[in-house]
């Protein structure tokens, strides 16, 4: 069933009032000042970890689960007031999906072949020490859901956090201890320094203990960790596009595309970054837009102020990523009404407010010719990331033509942009979605090496 914004709204009621606030964790646990001594630490504890049994990892993931959801309402306001960015009630969604939908150790599966010959196993192995950069934009989301999976996979984690994240994230690392603390696990599952930058991100990369690196965030980073000599997971920058052709439920698709686009005030980075709309139907959307979904129709002048201060210099404005669109409109100049959730407006596909990744609920709408002129305009905004793409039709053919030209890790038909996340959609929850590297949206197993087993003319009892 799709989730609207009453039903987000009435969950994060529910979870709220349930809720106990739990108190900050106290110990320092996995905080070190020296990034060699972080490693060396995780290192320490990984060959404890790899000991330990299936059943022994997955205590202490349960016991994350639930402090995750003990937690969800102070990691969500942790991250609001150190970044800046996004909104707490649907930071609370965010780590309450982590908590459900990341997977466990049940992701770690063999393959098998029997026959005469005997009997051959693929067994899936930790790489031992991960090295983890991650984002300012779902900080503590990342951090759980990379050490979820790399602890079922058996390796611990050393993170270099984002710097203006880095008290959140260090929250999220002190909860990981804890959870492995109270369960027989080692302290030091998963780490990090007090201080991150690009010396200790630099260190880590270059750490022979460190064999295996996993980057979530913009192109920089991804560029830096395939040109480290390691094995890397490139999780980057997105900028999906929502293609609309005449065949949609056009209401539908408004309402889906503004509720995706206004989640965590457009953080994700599957959420829809742009419209493109078949000539046929744009006024209709643009009405259902306006009328029924809270968006602010942006004049060419409004469209000009919010280009000179969102993209000021030509640069992305760090001040207004992840602001809510009244913020937006406020920084204008323009006092908008209580209700305003997103700015919309039409535009062509050069428009810098829609060729960029904005990650703020800004949504330009471009008009195609027809649905191949639509395809052709929304590959062009994708830049050939191959992140995430979404799609409002009821034509199986149309889908299918997009699906193949656009050739994305994700591709959302008829639905908001988190149903590929397990929200309101079926499938496990990741938040990093490896897109330059191919693993797409990565769990446990993406974390583990595969090792041939053989034992020959014995052990197959057919
Ligand atoms: P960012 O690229 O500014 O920072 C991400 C991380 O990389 C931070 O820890 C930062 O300190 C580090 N970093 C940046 N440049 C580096 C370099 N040259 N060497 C080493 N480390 C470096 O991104 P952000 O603003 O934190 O997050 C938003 C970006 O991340 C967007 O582009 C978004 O699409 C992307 N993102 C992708 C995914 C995914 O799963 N694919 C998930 C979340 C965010």
């Amino acid at each position: 069933m799709p989730i609207n914004e009453n039903m987000v709204q009435s969950i994060v009621q529910e979870v709220m009032a349930k809720m106990q606030i739990a108190d900050a964790p106290t110990g320092k646990h996995g905080i070190f000042k020296d990034m060699n001594d972080a490693i060396e630490a995780a290192k320490k504890s990984q060959q404890i970890v790899k000991k330990m049994s299936m059943d022994q990892r997955e205590k202490i993931i349960t016991c994350i689960r639930k402090k995750i959801k003990d937690n969800a309402e102070v990691l969500a306001r942790m991250g609001v007031e150190e970044t800046g960015m996004g909104n707490v009630g649907d930071k609370i969604l965010k780590h309450i999906l982590v908590a459900d939908k990341t997977p466990g150790t049940e992701d770690i599966t063999t393959t098998a072949w029997t026959g005469d010959r005997g009997l051959t196993l693929v067994e899936m192995g930790p790489f031992g020490v991960i090295g983890a950069i991650t984002p300012c934009t779902n900080p503590s989301e990342t951090v759980l859901c990379n050490t979820m999976g790399m602890l079922a996979g058996g390796n611990t984690v050393v993170f270099n956090p984002h710097p203006a994240a880095v008290k959140t994230s260090i929250y999220a690392i002190n909860l990981l201890n804890e959870a492995s603390l109270e369960n027989g696990g080692p302290d030091n599952i998963a780490v990090t320094v007090e201080k991150p930058t690009l010396e200790t991100s630099n260190t880590m990369m270059k750490h022979k203990d460190i064999h295996l690196i996993v980057a979530t965030g913009g192109p920089g980073v991804v560029t830096a960790v395939l040109s480290s000599g390691k094995r890397g997971i490139g999780a980057g920058a997105g900028n999906p596009p929502a293609l609309v052709d005449e065949t949609a439920d056009i209401r539908k698709a408004a309402q889906d595309i503004v509720n995706g686009c206004t989640f965590d005030n457009n953080l994700p980075c599957i959420a829809e970054k742009e419209i493109v709309a078949v000539s046929s139907i744009v006024d209709e959307l643009m009405h259902y837009l306006v009328s029924e979904n809270d968006c602010y129709l942006a004049s060419k002048e409004e469209q000009d102020k919010l280009t000179s201060v969102v993209l000021a210099g030509g640069k992305l404005n760090r001040k207004c990523v992840g602001r809510d669109a009244k913020t937006l409109l406020s920084m204008i100049g323009v006092q908008a009404p209580a209700n305003i959730r997103c700015i919309v407006f039409e535009g062509p596909k050069e428009h810098p407010l829609i060729t960029t990744e904005l990650m703020m609920p800004i949504l330009g709408v471009v008009r195609a010719r027809d649905f191949d002129d639509a395809v052709e305009q929304a590959v062009w905004l994708e830049h050939g990331n191959r992140h995430s793409a979404h799609i409002h039709s009821k034509n199986i053919d149309n889908i299918t033509k997009y699906a193949k030209a656009i050739d994305t890790a994700i591709l959302v038909k008829n639905a908001p942009s988190y149903s590929a996340l397990g929200f309101g959609g079926e499938g496990y929850a990741t938040f990093t979605i490896a897109s330059r590297t191919g693993e797409g949206l990565t769990s446990a197993s993406t974390f583990t090496k595969r090792r041939r087993c053989v034992m020959v003319d014995n052990l197959c009892i057919r």
